[in-house]
C-alpha cells in the first residue's frame, strides 16, 4: 500500500510546543539540545514530587526486577497496600484502581447508576455536572465535561447529563428532579480556568445531595495528591463526599487512577460488575505506594503550604505592580493568573526564558510547580516572570 508522503505517523491530537524533552530531575527538564528548563507544569499536575523522584524510582526499579503484571484475578499485595493507605489517609472506605483520570470518572459514573438501581431508584439515571468543568475524554466523561470544544463532533452524548452553573446559588434548586443519581464536580476547576468552589455554595450542594440521597462525587484527578496544599482538596472544604476520583499525581507520572468510595456506595461493585486489565498492576501500585508514602511524611504538607503561601504572596505583589495581571487565584500549588492578554502568548514568552507553564482557558496562565519546589526555584520563576511582565508593559 502506498503511503501518503510526508505525513506524520502520529495523529495530530495535540498542538505541541516546539520543545523535545528528553530528561527530567526535580523541578528541571532538559531538551534534546541539553537546554535546561524550569518546569512549573509538573507534566500537568502529575509529577507532584518532581521528575524522577528517588524514592519512587527506587521502588519502581525494585518492582521491575520482581513482577510487572499479573491479572486482577489474583491477589496483588502492593495494590491492597495502596488501597489500605488511601483509606487510612482519607475518609473513604474502599478503592477501585484503573489507569487514568477518565477511567476513574467512568467508574464513578457507573457506580452512581448502579447505586441508584440497588436502592430502588432505577429512574435515577441522570448526572449533574458544571459549566467549565473537565472530567476526561471518554464518551461518558466528555459528556459530563462542561466545555463545548471537548464535545463537538462526538454527539450524541451520553443521555441524562445536566450542566449547571458552577458556584451559582440559584442553580442548586435544579439538582434534585427525581432523576438525578449523582453530582460530579471538581473542587477547583483545573482546565476550565482554576476556579475554586465557594465553600458556602459547596456546603449547600452537599446538603441537597444528603437530603435526597444523591451521590456527591468529587473529581480530584487534578486537585488530589497534595496539589492544593492538603493531600485532598475536600479536606479544606470540610465536606464529606461519597466518591472521590484520583489519577494524575497518584503515581508520580506512572499511569494509575483510582476511585474511592464510602462503604454504602462501594457495596454496589461486586465481582464481575466492573474491571480492567492493567488497573493497579504491581508497577503502578509500587509507584502509588512510594508516592503516597512521601506525601504523608510528617511535615511534608506543612512545608508545601508554607511555600505555596510565599509564592502566592509574591504573585499578588506582582499583580499590584503590573496591570496585565487581573487576579491571582487557586489553592496551594494549583495557581491561576488571570491576565489581560492571551495567556498562550505569556506561556511562549516564559518558554523563551526557559520556564514552562500552562494555560487554563484563553485568559488564565496556569502554574503547577512540583510540591517539592524549592524557595530558590520559586524566586527564579518570579524573577523571570517579572522580566516578562516588564517587557510586556514596555511594548504597550
Ligand atoms: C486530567 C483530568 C482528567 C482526565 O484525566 P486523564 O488521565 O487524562 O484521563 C479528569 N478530570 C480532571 C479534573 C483532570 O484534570
Amino acid at each position: 500500500m502506498a503511503k501518503i508522503e510526508n505525513q506524520a505517523a502520529l495523529m495530530s491530537t495535540y498542538a505541541r510546543f516546539p520543545i523535545t524533552i528528553t530528561k527530567g530531575k526535580g523541578t528541571y527538564v532538559w531538551d534534546d539540545k541539553n537546554e535546561m528548563y524550569l518546569d512549573f507544569t509538573s507534566g500537568i499536575a502529575t509529577c507532584n514530587l518532581g521528575h524522577v523522584p528517588d524514592p519512587v524510582a527506587q521502588k519502581l526499579h525494585q518492582q521491575l526486577d520482581t513482577l510487572w503484571h499479573c491479572s486482577n484475578l489474583y491477589e496483588i499485595p502492593l495494590q491492597t497496600k495502596l488501597a489500605e493507605e488511601l483509606v487510612l489517609y482519607s475518609q473513604f472506605d474502599q478503592v477501585f484502581f484503573c489507569n487514568s483520570g477518565a477511567e476513574a470518572n467512568e467508574a464513578a459514573l457507573k457506580i452512581a447508576r448502579k447505586y441508584a438501581k440497588d436502592h430502588g431508584h432505577s429512574e435515577r439515571t441522570s448526572v449533574v455536572s458544571f459549566k467549565d468543568s473537565f472530567h476526561g475524554r471518554t464518551f461518558a466523561t466528555l459528556s459530563v465535561t462542561g466545555q463545548e470544544k471537548v464535545q463537538k463532533g462526538y454527539e450524541p452524548l451520553m443521555p441524562g447529563v445536566r450542566s449547571l452553573n458552577f458556584n451559582e446559588e440559584s442553580d442548586l434548586g435544579k439538582i434534585h428532579n427525581g432523576k438525578t443519581a449523582a453530582v460530579l464536580l471538581e473542587l477547583v476547576q483545573g482546565e476550565g480556568g482554576v476556579n475554586p468552589a465557594h465553600k458556602e455554595w459547596l456546603h449547600s450542594l452537599q446538603d441537597i445531595c444528603q437530603a435526597y440521597d444523591i451521590l456527591l462525587m468529587v473529581d480530584e484527578v487534578q486537585t488530589g495528591m497534595g496539589r492544593t496544599g492538603t493531600l485532598f482538596a475536600y479536606e479544606q472544604y470540610g465536606i464529606e463526599p461519597d466518591v472521590l476520583t484520583l489519577a494524575k499525581g497518584l503515581g508520580s507520572g506512572f499511569p494509575i487512577g483510582a476511585m474511592l468510595a464510602k462503604t454504602h456506595v462501594a457495596k454496589s461493585f461486586t465481582p464481575g460488575t466492573h474491571g480492567t486489565t492493567f488497573g493497579g498492576n504491581p508497577l503502578a501500585a509500587a509507584a502509588g505506594v512510594a508516592t503516597l508514602s512521601e506525601m504523608t511524611k510528617p511535615g511534608f504538607m506543612k512545608e508545601v503550604q508554607k511555600k505555596a503561601a510565599f509564592f502566592k504572596e509574591q504573585l499578588e505583589h506582582l499583580a499590584n505592580q503590573f496591570s496585565v495581571i487581573k487576579k491571582v487565584k487557586g489553592m496551594g500549588f494549583l495557581i491561576g493568573i488571570e491576565v489581560d492578554m492571551e495567556a498562550k502568548e505569556l506561556v511562549t514568552l516564559l518558554q523563551e526564558k526557559h520556564i514552562l507553564t500552562l494555560t487554563a482557558g484563553p485568559k488564565v496562565l496556569r502554574i503547577l510547580p512540583p510540591l517539592t519546589v524549592t524557595t530558590e526555584e520559586i524566586n527564579e520563576f518570579l524573577q523571570k516572570f517579572e522580566e516578562v511582565l516588564i517587557s510586556i508593559q514596555k511594548s504597550k
